[in-house]
């Protein structure tokens, strides 16, 4: 069954103090009976306090990224058995940061995806193309290679464990949108190559996020789209009036 699914993505923000009080915040207003599925990812080194303070309540707790290795000499890097170990079972592969600026290519992003699956992780793929493929119009293209290079290599049975994340780089922290329009075409797109590589039951079954300046005002008509079953959101996830507004949008 296809899920609805709100993440926040706090990327490098909030010290240990910030992430308790901006949880506190979302725990009293994120209503309870909500058929979302929340989700929020504070850095690594608040994971664990994270867990214990959302252990009674409907918010999980994801990471950002982890390392593919199972362990070894990979100084400032996080396995993930740590990440498990610590009660984190989500992490979030292959955000268009950890492509550009560490560099992450669709191989490293396909072991990755290999690693949290073996620890039997549910895995938040990210992938979008970036303003220069969309305007040559190679935007259809560069997605279906994404996905086909870094995800497509997987079994049938590990799709349960898969939410898809279309994040245009352009859309990303910019304050540009896709329009409702735009982020339907393309999940439309992602959803019938899923489906023709996989079949129709995996690919009506994917939650396929959006992500990309999803603010409260536009957040409504994004989630009204039927090919769009969410969003993960960056810069409106810091501020608990923000996000909550997103949630009760969907
Ligand atoms: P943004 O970030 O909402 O600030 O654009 C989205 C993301 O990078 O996941």
């Amino acid at each position: 069954m296809r899920k609805k699914i709100v993440a926040g993505n706090w990327k490098m923000h909030k010290n240990a103090e910030q992430t308790e009080d901006l949880l506190n915040e979302l725990i009293a207003q994120i209503p309870t009976e909500s058929d979302a599925q929340i989700i929020v990812a504070p850095t690594f080194v608040n994971l664990a306090s994270a867990v214990d303070h959302l252990e009674f309540t409907a918010i999980n707790v994801a990471a950002q990224n982890m390392h593919q290795a199972e362990s070894g000499a990979y100084t400032g890097e996080i396995s993930a058995d740590m990440l498990k170990s610590v009660g984190v079972n989500t992490v979030i592969l292959g955000h268009s940061e950890r492509r550009a600026i560490f560099h992450e290519t669709d191989a490293v992003i396909a072991s990755k995806v290999d690693t949290a699956l073996k620890h039997d992780m549910t895995v938040i793929f990210c992938f979008g193309e970036e303003l220069k493929d969309r305007q040559s119009t190679t935007h259809f293209n560069i997605v279906e290679n994404q996905l086909r290079d870094g995800l497509f290599h997987i079994e049938a049975k590990d799709w349960e464990k898969i939410v898809l994340a279309y994040e245009p780089v352009w859309a990303i922290g910019t304050g540009e949108t896709a329009s409702p329009e735009q982020a339907q075409e393309m999940h439309e797109f992602i959803r019938e190559t899923v489906r023709k590589a996989f079949g129709s039951d995996i690919a009506e079954d994917v939650s396929i996020l959006y992500g990309g300046s999803v603010k409260p005002d536009n957040a409504k008509e994004i989630f009204s789209k039927p090919d769009v079953d969410g969003g993960l959101i960056g810069g409106a996830a810091l501020n608990a009036k923000d996000f909550v507004a997103i949630v009760n949008a969907i």
